[in-house]
């Protein structure tokens, strides 16, 4: 009889996209231990060091820091589902996709929405979200720190002042930022942030940390009726992970836990400061790699996102021939742009352990090649 499926086979590449980046060695073996139960003492101190290690990355003394079971998208969802309730006023900062997908997952939560719009390719402008916020009454002001569409850094020490003096929770989108720079929740006063296990953390796509402030916590609590969504309630999470009777919510994804848990003692142990340091230095060689191949960044140099680079395509280059070029012949992944970016420009992602100069230099040598530079 001939079998029905064949054993698994798939192509080797290198991940230099927006996400999922290269998952180290140590991080795939970590994946493949057996299984303990997830109410066993050996796995409940598991989640309890994963929890530190996230405040650490977090820059955090928040209890509530965990890994939400899920995407990134999971990640965000839970803010908003948890921070809002219909009728609430939030401000979302809109200069991409994702800060779009922030607003839409509010407008489904029957909050009233007010997108403060920045054109694609520059960061949202405080003054901006100052005057909106002028008529008062916001719960909620977010943005997204790391805008993976159009690679813009979003400075936030000026709209997290901004929030507080308008007694608004600030909430953070970090999932292409944690891991690859600085994320000071404490010293920013964030209230929310959330995050992405397949970013610059590189463990694989499947978690979403988040961290929510002592006054997030307390408001959770105090909260008279239910939360909407069961499964991100995080009153619910916080007495599964951290409550003393780790009340039984779902299943944590153990294997997943394993994987995240070896990523943050591989980013402690390459210290965090280091660990920026690899990411800048990654994204200087390939500045200047790009601009030996007389290849334009799509941002200006005062609002680039180091993890995430959009390059110009040069007229007459089909850009999706290129990256199918890169896939199939070289084997490395980059990705096109979105939106009114579609075809305009490439992303290349530099996250995690992806964000090595050696990596660079194999991608400069095949974009030279297919570009005939
Ligand atoms: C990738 C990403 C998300 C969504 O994460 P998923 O893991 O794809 O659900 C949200 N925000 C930003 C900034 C991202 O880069």
């Amino acid at each position: 009889m001939t079998p029905k499926m064949k054993p698994l086979s798939l192509p080797r590449r290198l991940l230099l996209g927006p996400g999922p980046s290269e998952v180290p060695p140590e991080v795939l073996k970590a994946m493949s231990t057996p299984l303990l139960g997830h109410l066993d003492p050996a796995f409940l101190q598991l989640m309890d060091e994963t929890m530190a290690g996230l405040r650490e990355v977090f820059a955090t003394q928040n209890q509530m820091t965990l890994p939400i079971s899920g995407t990134g998208s999971a990640g965000m969802e839970a803010a908003v589902v948890n921070l809002l309730n219909p009728g609430d006023r939030i401000v979302v900062g809109v200069c991409g996709y994702f800060g779009e997908r922030l607003a839409e997952m509010a407008r489904r939560r029957r909050a009233e929405v007010t997108v403060v719009e920045a054109p694609w390719g520059r960061p949202v402008d405080p003054d901006d979200v100052a005057r909106a916020l002028s008529n008062g009454g916001a719960r909620v002001v977010a943005i997204v720190h790391g805008e993976t569409s159009t690679g813009v850094l979003q400075p936030l020490a000026e709209i997290s002042s901004l929030a507080k003096r308008h007694g608004a929770l600030f909430l953070v989108d970090a999932v292409c930022t944690l891991g690859g720079l600085p994320v000071p929740t404490d010293e920013l006063g964030i209230d929310l942030a959330y995050s992405g296990s397949q970013k610059c953390l590189s463990a694989p796509p499947g978690l979403a940390p988040l961290t929510a402030s002592w006054e997030v916590m307390d408001r959770v609590r105090a909260r008279k009726e239910a939360s909407a969504s069961w499964y991100l309630d995080l009153r619910l999470l916080d007495g599964y992970w951290a409550g003393a009777q780790r009340v039984y919510h779902h299943t944590a994804p153990i294997s997943m836990i394993y994987a995240l848990r070896e990523a943050l003692r591989l980013a402690l142990d390459e210290g965090l400061e280091a660990r920026y340091r690899r990411h800048q230095e990654a994204y200087k060689s390939l500045l200047a790699g790009l601009s030996r191949l007389g290849l334009e960044p799509a941002v200006a140099a005062e609002h680039r996102l180091p993890t995430l680079t959009a390059v110009k395509v040069p007229d007459g280059v089909d850009e999706k021939a290129l990256r199918r070029r890169l896939l199939e012949e070289d084997g490395i992944e980059i990705a096109g742009g979105l939106g009114p970016f579609a075809g305009k420009i490439v992303r290349i992602g530099l996250m995690g352990h992806s964000a090595r100069t050696e990596n660079v230099e194999r991608l400069l040598v095949v974009l030279g090649r297919a570009l005939g530079r």
